[in-house]
């Protein structure tokens, strides 16, 4: 794939770049192994102040970066702030909480015959950071402000589409006073992954993208025996039960589905309605989505702007007519338009059945699959029906019924009464072919570390 900006909008190229050689991209790695070791002798309060620099400096900077990132892959300008906004509320989480979340964790010292016996949290080396264009900051970010305070350096190959955004990533955090190489941005294809996990001086690597990519990152890194995070696709189920409240549960419905243009892991995919409520909730649902306004996503007005790419807006579109073709109904949305750009109305498509692609496979644009259920246990074996298992939504007054939800609903997590939605204190990831280990939280910063035991006699 070409390392290029290409705007959503225009289909235009405006910017192409060179990969690195073999040459850079090995001293790049020994820049970063070098950080490493000046990074570990430095204390929390030092990385801690440079890592709120970071967030002064994305603060400071957001609109200019914002329209950087809705240049490169398409997202609303509103949605871009909102994105910078977070990272650098993630940036001063990690600046405030490490302390706690690295502190040595005291062990039954009597129990195995020790004097003393407790954790200790340490570094583990460079983290190669393999990212996806659809949250270009968060995404990185999310990774990089617990691995930087934990003292690991991070060693970036992000998206080939958004290579400005990763850029300014490395230089964000260079600015803010990091050592030299501690954030390293590699303008390298997917065919580089394989001879960077070769290095001995990588020690781990992390992935969020696609199901294809995680296969071949896992598998590399298992023969190199490096450790893996995998946070990959998801086709999340959005269940409304009779006792819920329908309007709200559409309202949010529309955001869940559309937001970020269609295209983020978790977004709800499937809505699986009980009979009783299905068509109060299809009418309000395909009401609310065929209102979002599509169009130039650096207007304000704007609710849904282009895709990020033309592959992915013809494998939306082949998405839906392979459904139609096979007996779906399209309730709104559901055609291609003509003209400049990547564009894809919201669109909900109903009497969907397991022939039809869309059953399956994650749809990655703003389509929505509607289905009618009879029961609760009808429900959860829908919603558990698939090979993903990242986020989760269930819609329910009854309390009884919540609890089983937030037991039965297989995902790595389950949002009652809500949209699915990652906070950097809660832990985020995946079971089942969405990946597994967890972002974010204490346990997001421990997959990094080496969890040490230390026995005193
Ligand atoms: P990819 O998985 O192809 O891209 C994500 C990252 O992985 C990019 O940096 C990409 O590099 C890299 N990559 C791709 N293939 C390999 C490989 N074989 N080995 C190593 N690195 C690789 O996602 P796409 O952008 O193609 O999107 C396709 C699908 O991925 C979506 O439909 C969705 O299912 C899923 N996805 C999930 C995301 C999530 O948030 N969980 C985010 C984005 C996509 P390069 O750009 O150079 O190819």
């Amino acid at each position: 794939m070409t390392i290029a900006t290409t705007n959503p909008v225009t289909g235009q190229v405006l910017k192409t770049y060179e990969a690195m050689s073999d040459e850079q991209l090995d001293g790049a790695i020994e820049r970063t192994d070098l950080a490493y070791r000046q990074l570990c002798g430095t204390t929390l309060e030092q990385r801690g102040w440079w890592l709120n620099t970071v967030a002064d400096l994305l603060e400071a900077e957001r609109d200019e970066i914002a329209r950087l990132m809705t240049t490169e892959m398409g997202k609303t300008l509103a949605a871009s702030k909102a994105e910078v906004t977070k990272c650098a509320a993630a940036c001063r989480f990690y600046a405030e909480r490490a302390v706690e979340f690295l502190a040595d964790e005291p062990a039954d010292a009597r129990a195995v015959s020790a004097t003393r016996a407790f954790v200790r949290y340490q570094p583990i080396g460079p983290v190669l950071a393999v990212m996806p264009w659809n949250f270009p900051l968060w995404q990185v970010m999310r990774f990089a402000a617990p691995a930087l305070m934990a003292g690991n350096t991070g060693l970036l190959k992000h998206a080939s589409n958004v290579p400005q955004t990763a850029l300014l990533l490395e230089d964000l955090i260079r600015r803010a006073g990091f050592p030299e190489g501690a954030f390293t941005t590699l303008l390298v294809g997917s065919d580089a992954v394989d001879r960077i996990l070769r290095d001995a001086r990588v020690r781990a690597v992390t992935l969020t993208g696609s199901e294809v990519a995680g296969r071949s990152i896992a598998q590399i890194a298992g023969r190199e025996l490096k450790k893996t995070v995998l946070e990959l696709g998801g086709s999340d189920p959005f269940v409304v039960m009779p006792s819920a409240d329908v309007e709200l549960a559409a309202e949010v419905a529309t955001t869940a589905r559309c937001q970020n243009n269609g295209q983020s892991c978790i977004a709800a995919k499937r809505f699986i309605v009980h009979t009783d409520v299905y068509d109060v909730f299809a009418e309000a649902f395909a009401h609310r989505m065929s209102a979002l306004r599509v169009g130039d996503p650096m207007a304000e007005d704007t609710d849904v702007g282009p895709l990020a790419s033309e592959r992915g807006r013809d494998e939306v579109d082949a998405q839906v007519r392979d459904a139609v073709d096979k007996g779906a109904t399209v309730l709104c949305g559901g055609e291609k338009p003509g003209g400049a750009g990547w564009f894809y109305p919201p669109t909900v498509v109903a009497d969907l059945n397991p022939g039809m692609r869309m059953w399956a496979e994650e749809v990655f644009g703003p389509v929505a699959g509607l289905y009618r259920v009879s029961s609760y246990d009808d429900a959860i074996e829908l919603a558990n029906g698939t090979a993903f298992g990242l986020g989760s939504n269930a819609w329910t007054r009854d309390p009884q019924e919540q609890e089983r939800f937030a037991t039965d609903l297989e995902a790595g997590s389950v949002f009652i009464n809500g949209m699915t939605t990652s906070y950097p204190e809660l832990p985020f990831g995946g079971v089942k072919n969405s990946g597994y280990g967890r972002e974010l939280s204490a346990q997001g910063m421990h997959e990094f570390c080496n969890v040490k035991t230390v026995w005193m006699g």
